[in-house]
This record gives C-alpha cells, structure tokens and sequence, in this order.
C-alpha cells in the first residue's frame, strides 16, 4: 500500500528567503533598501525614506530618527575610524578626548559611546524598520562609505555592522553604487564623474568601469561645503532683506529657508505666503555662486589627478539632494560638454547601487561582477636607513595583492623588525605607520642571504593583512593591520600634494640614504672580513690604510653629499683590492671569481 506523505507544514513556510539589503550609512541621512528581482523597496520610518542620521537619548534609551530630545548626537560618521589623535580639528559637540590612542567619545544621556557604538546604533535601528515590514530579519547588507574612506574608516564601519548582528557582504564606495543604480554595469565600460553634493559635504570622484570592473580613479571633496551652508546664506539674506522675519525663532527661519531653497530647483520665484517673503533664482544664485564655482574647480581637480583626458568621460552621475539645485546642473552644463545623468532619485540612488549588489552578493553567482576601489595612498615597509619601500602603489585596485622580497644588513641576522608604512613620501618619518611585528626565526646567515617575502593583502573592504616569512622556512608571521590613525579626506589630500611637490628632494633624499646604506654595508663587510683574517693577511701599515679609508667614509657619510660619499666609498674600494686579492688567493678561487666586492667580504 502506497503511503500519502504528508508535509510538514512548519518545515514548508520555512523555506524562508534571507533578507539582503542595501546601506547607505549617511552622514545626515541613512537609508535601507532592498532589491528583489525587478523590484526595488525602499524602506520607510515614519513615513519617510530619509532617516536622519541622528541619536538621541530618552530616557536612559537610543532612539535613531528625528531627534526627539535635547540630548541628541548628529554627524557620528565623521568621528567613525578616528582617533582621539585625529580628531583635535573636528568641531563636534559633547566630544570627549581621552588619551591619543582611544578612540574619542561621545556623551549622550550622561553615558560615554564611541562612533562605532553609535554607528551601529543607527544600522540596527535600519535593519530594525526593514524587519517590520518585511516580516523577516536582516542577515547580510551591503554598506556604503565614502570612497576616500581609508582602512581604518572601514574596518570601524564593519565593526559597527558587526556589532548590529549585520554580515557585512561587502563595503562599496558610494560613487560606484551610484553608478550601479544608473545601470552602469558588467559589460560597460568608460569613465564617470560622480558629483555627490549633500547636505554637509561635497565629494566628486573619477570612477571606471572596465568589463564590469570598477575603479575610483580619484576623488576630491570638502567635508565642510553642502546644502547647510546654502540655508545659511539664504537665513542671513532674509533677515536683512525682511526685518518682519526677526520675530521667527531660529528653526523656523532655517525650515522657511529650507521650504524657499527647495521650491527654487523647479521654479524661478519661490513664496512664501505666511511669511509674505520672496526670493527669485537670480538672488539665490548669487548667494551659493561662490560655494558651488568651488564645487566645479574640485570637479577640475579631480579630473587631472586621475590621469582622464576629459574627452573620455561618457556622463556626470548626479547625488545627494542639494545635486537638485538649478546652479549645479547649470554650471555643470556650461563648464564640460558632458552628458548629466540625473534621471534617477539623487538622495537614493546610492541606495540603490547597494541594494542591487546585496542582490547579487547574495544570491549564488557571487562573482557576477566584481567592484574595485583603489588605494588612496600606497602601503609600503620601512627598509634600512628609513626609507619606505612601496610594496602596493596608491591607486592600485582593490582587492590587491604583492609581494616583495629584502633581506638582512647584518651576518646572523635571526630577527627583522617589519614596520608597515603608508603614504606617498620617501623617507618614513613622512609617512604613517600602520602597525609593526617582529619576524623571527630567520637563519642565521651571512647579511645579504637571506630571502625575506613579505606579502601584502587588501581585501575588497579595503582592509590589509601583511605576512611575512623567509623563503627556506615553513613558518610564516603575519598581522592584520588595524591602524592607529585614521585619516580625513583633508590628510590625505594633503599628503598627496606634498608628495608631488617634495618629488624632487625626495629622489635626492633616497638617492643618499641609498649611498649612506651602501657605504655602511661595505663598511660592515670589511670590518667583519678583519676580524677574522685582517692580522693574519695585513702588514699593520696596511691594516692603519685600510682603517684610514673607513674613517675617511665615516666623515663623508656626516657631509649629506651623495658625491662625496660615493667618492669615498670608491676610495675604500680602491684600498682594499689588493685585500680582497689576498683573501681570494687563500679561499677556493673558482668558487668566487667574478663576484663583486660585497660578496667576498
Ligand atoms: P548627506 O549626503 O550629507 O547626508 P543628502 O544627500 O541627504 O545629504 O542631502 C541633503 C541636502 O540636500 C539638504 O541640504 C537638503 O536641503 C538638500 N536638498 C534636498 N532636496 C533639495 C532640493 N529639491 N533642492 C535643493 N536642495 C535640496
Ligand atoms: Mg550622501
């Protein structure tokens, strides 16, 4: 007799699809979204898909939204990966700096958090309003950040994820999700500016997109330039032009100038009729003029940093609300002859972008199109005589891997310092150190011999683990860098910039460092050859030539001339040959002949 199966009915509505979404962790605004085939949600609070990015304190309770209390934290993205060491020039209320190495807090409701807290305080509160309507838990997101945001800045934002039970699928910059929503994606390929105006920053990137590969070719950007700034010109015009407005509480004066600002990206004259005020597109363009020509010179910037002829750029992606203003798109227009694409949603298009790779992360074709970052400095270690040795160039595409191989300076050598450096400049005292171990276990061997790979690894997050190990040894040391310093836009910026101008006296600086090194090594060499045979070869007028020549290098290493150094260095040489002769006449010639100088000694 045949059975009837009967179905679990508990096991079958419990097929359940994971829940996948897209993060754009804002700086005023954050929002959450989910694509699911042809359909894309975004998820709304209180009736609203722009979630302010604030927290405040009720009660001994973190409510995430419009602030609902006095006590309340706006901004915690631009405090996320920072040190109590970064953050001296960041204006920020209720800030507290401890010491240089911890991270800083923030004080709400009389308690202490730190912006990783604090960040996935607002990530949970997300994944809290997409749960409710979706009647099924978030498990994994895509997070957006900036694209200038360095290792540092991710792994915290990762943490906070972490924290909030998030899997982090993947960080992407917000430039390239902008260009995912446009559509910009596997086969395309071509060159993109994103122009991302908001409501506190500004940021423009170069992005490229080869076979679905995406690059960020450079980025430019004011942390202090949006549309809050806009508000203000336009309050202080206001209050001159219309002294009525002086009974207005200040609120009320920033959302009229708000309500005015906003009407004036679609019409030429805005109203308002309660307060009887006008304000025509002339007047406003006057006001913002400055700030948005400042925009378009960062927007120049951009494109002769990434190396574009501006002919190769097939569109401008416009993003973040304040994009909408009429100037912008005007200025934009006039300036390159460049088609603007803006026919989506500028405060949700990066939404979007992370929605639709959630869905692609999530599902079983993983690599269906791959997304790189690049570096924005490169990451090197420091070599003898403090010089950094760049082992992954800035700019290189992210995933990214290398290696480079060293070696001892001294014979017997068992340990090596390995000091991880990032930045552009060549002496390592103008770099950033990321983190440093020690390597050991080295064979002991005559300097010069052994064979130290060291292997650099960012992962697509951008974060870099760096391992290190002789060649003949099994046992590899690694670390994963959790650098002490965060970096702002503004450093890095800035170290770029120097880099380029100290290009010249940096090829000198390395230029003599190398001679000194060079000197010190054969120096060192022939110092170690006396010890064992140099009474026993040398006639003791030989033996004082010798040692004369060697103070000779010492005193021309103390000049900082690369000429004299070498000359000396050439003379030590040139004392020592018949030395050299001597000792190859009493070792097996054949072993060594045609061996230059340091391999002898
Ligand atoms: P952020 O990326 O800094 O979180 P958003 O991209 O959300 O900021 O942009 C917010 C800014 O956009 C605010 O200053 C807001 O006034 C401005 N904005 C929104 N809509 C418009 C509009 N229609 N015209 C001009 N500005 C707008
Ligand atoms: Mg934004």
């Amino acid at each position: 007799m045949a059975l009837i199966q009967i179905s679990d009915p508990e096991k079958s509505t419990e097929i359940e699809k994971k829940l996948s979404v897209g993060i754009d962790l804002g700086t005023t605004h954050s929002l959450i979204a989910k694509r699911d085939g042809k359909n894309l949600t975004i998820f709304k609070d209180n009736n609203t898909i722009l979630i302010p990015s604030i927290i405040s304190d009720v009660n001994g309770k973190l409510i995430v939204g419009n602030s609902v209390s006095d006590d309340s934290v706006k901004s915690i993205k631009r405090l996320v990966g920072l040190t109590s060491k970064d953050i001296h020039t960041i204006n920020f209320d209720n800030l507290q700096i401890n010491t240089d190495q911890d991270l800083p807090r923030v004080i709400l409701g009389g308690k202490k958090y730190n912006a990783i807290e604090l960040s996935s305080r607002i990530l949970s509160h997300l994944c809290e309003i997409a749960k409710n309507h979706e009647n099924n838990f978030v498990q994994s997101a895509v997070i957006t950040v900036p694209a200038y945001f360095n290792d540092m800045q991710r792994q915290a934002t990762k943490l906070a994820a972490e924290m909030a039970n998030i899997e982090v699928l993947r960080l992407i910059s917000e430039p390239t999700a902008a260009a995912i929503a446009y559509g910009i994606d596997d086969n395309q390929t071509g060159n993109f500016i994103v122009y991302d105006l908001g409501g506190g920053t500004f940021d423009v990137s170069i992005l490229s997109i080869e076979k679905g590969v995406f690059k960020v070719l450079s980025t430019k950007g004011d942390t202090h330039l949006g549309g809050d700034d806009f508000d203000r010109f336009l309050v202080e015009y206001l209050r001159d032009k219309y002294p009525q407005l002086s009974k207005l509480d200040i609120n009320e004066l920033y959302n009229l100038a708000k309500f005015l600002k906003h009407e004036l990206s679609e019409k030429n004259t805005a109203i308002s009729e309660k307060h009887n005020v006008s304000i025509n597109l002339k007047e406003f363009n006057h006001l913002i003029n400055s700030s948005v020509e400042k925009t378009i010179a960062l927007v120049d910037e951009a494109i002769i940093d990434s190396s574009i002829n501006i002919n190769d750029i097939k569109n401008i992606i416009l993003v973040g609300g304040s994009s909408r203003l009429t100037t912008v798109k005007m200025k934009l227009n006039e300036k390159y002859n460049i088609e603007i694409l803006d026919h989506l949603n500028p405060d949700t298009v990066v939404a979007e972008g992370a929605a639709i790779q959630a869905e692609v992360l999530s599902g079983n074709n993983r690599d269906d199109f791959l997304l790189l970052d690049v570096l924005p400095l490169s990451l090197g270690i420091e070599t003898y005589g403090g010089l950094s040795e760049k082992v992954i160039h800035r700019n290189t595409p992210i995933p990214a891997s290398s290696n480079k191989t060293f070696t001892t300076f001294k014979d017997g050598q068992t340990k090596m310092m390995i000091n991880i450096v990032q930045g552009e400049r060549e002496d390592i005292s103008e770099c950033i150190s990321l983190g440093q171990f020690i390597l050991s276990d080295i064979p002991s061997l005559v300097a010069g011999a052994a064979r130290i790979i060291v292997r650099f690894q960012v992962d697509a997050d951008g974060l870099l683990t760096v391992s290190a190990k002789e060649e003949t040894i099994n046992k590899e040391t690694s670390i994963e860098v959790k650098p002490s310093h965060g970096l702002s836009p503004e450093l890095i910026q800035n170290m770029i910039s120097t880099s380029n101008n100290m290009a010249e006296d940096d090829k000198n600086f390395r230029a003599l460092k190398e001679s000194i090194v060079e000197a010190e090594r054969a120096m060192y060499a022939i110092q170690e050859a006396l010890k064992i045979d140099g009474d026993e070869l040398l006639s003791s007028s030989e033996l004082d030539l010798i040692e004369q020549s060697i103070s000779t290098l010492q005193d021309a290493i103390l000049t900082n001339s690369i000429d004299v150094i070498k000359l000396a260095n050439v003379e030590l040489e040139n004392t020592c040959e018949f030395y050299v002769e001597r000792r190859m006449n009493n070792s097996i010639k054949s072993l060594i002949t045609g061996k230059d100088i340091n391999d002898i000694m």
